[in-house]
């Protein structure tokens, strides 16, 4: 079982989608098992709170190391964690391949940021592993949290049954999926692909090649690139 442990002063924020459909079945079958840390309630006794001004100046409050080290220290004793992950959005992004790599890696800490970010000495320190999820900035790293552990549960072996299988999905070949449809064949006169109903799964095969490289060149070149 791979174990994640998700850090953040707004857990309320991110347990919403762990409660339902994939994630929920993988952590019901006990194929992972998600904890959230409540940041604050490592805050320090005589200071009570998890952020402060930043030195030199400028808006903004930055997350305090002590917390989150007492946090990350108090998990690493109980057990051993492959990865110390910093959701931001200035780090290298997430992509199918990292998916595939960290689904295989063992438990996981994911310390989500908020206000201004964390201290630059978590960066520097605690921290093994640094990823964004796009080109734009969130207020808070719970959503990216969500997003990375979605990506991760749904390819440990044994998460998705045949019916969602992410081998067909796009990137994992570094090509876009194929469109797909389903009943009713003609619908507003709109119709289904006629190949898909001729039953000849080698030429349905072929099709959907065509199609997914189509839809790779249009929206995707650069993967044909390289
Ligand atoms: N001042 C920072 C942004 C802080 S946003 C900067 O300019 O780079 C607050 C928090 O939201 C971050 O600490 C991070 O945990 C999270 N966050 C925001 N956008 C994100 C993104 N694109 N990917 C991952 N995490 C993100």
């Amino acid at each position: 079982m791979i174990r994640i442990d998700i850090i953040s002063v707004l857990p309320q924020l991110i347990e919403s989608p762990f409660n339902a459909s994939i994630i929920k079945r993988a952590i019901e079958k006990k194929i992972v098992e998600i904890n959230f840390h409540d940041l604050k309630n490592y805050a320090s006794k005589k200071r009570k709170q998890v952020d402060d001004y930043q030195f030199g100046g400028g808006s903004g409050m930055v997350m305090m190391i002590e917390p989150i080290k007492k946090c990350i220290d108090k998990l690493k004793k109980q057990r051993h964690y492959s990865e110390v992950i910093y959701m931001t959005p200035d780090a290298p992004i997430l992509n199918q391949k990292l998916a595939n790599k960290l689904s295989l890696v063992g438990n996981i800490i994911i310390l989500c940021g908020h206000y201004k970010g964390v201290d630059q000495r978590v960066r520097d320190k605690l921290i093994t592993m640094e990823i964004s999820i796009g080109d734009y900035v969130l207020s808070g790293g719970e959503l990216p949290a969500a997003v990375l552990c979605d990506s991760i549960i749904r390819l440990i072996p044994g998460v998705l049954g045949d019916e969602t299988s992410a081998l067909t999905d796009s990137f994992q070949d570094e090509i876009l999926a194929p469109p797909v449809y389903t009943r009713p064949a003609n619908f507003e006169n709109i119709q289904v692909p006629n190949i898909l109903l001729s039953g000849d799964k080698a030429k349905i095969e072929n099709w959907r090649e065509k199609k997914a490289l189509e839809r790779t060149k249009k929206i995707r070149p650069n993967f044909l690139r390289d």
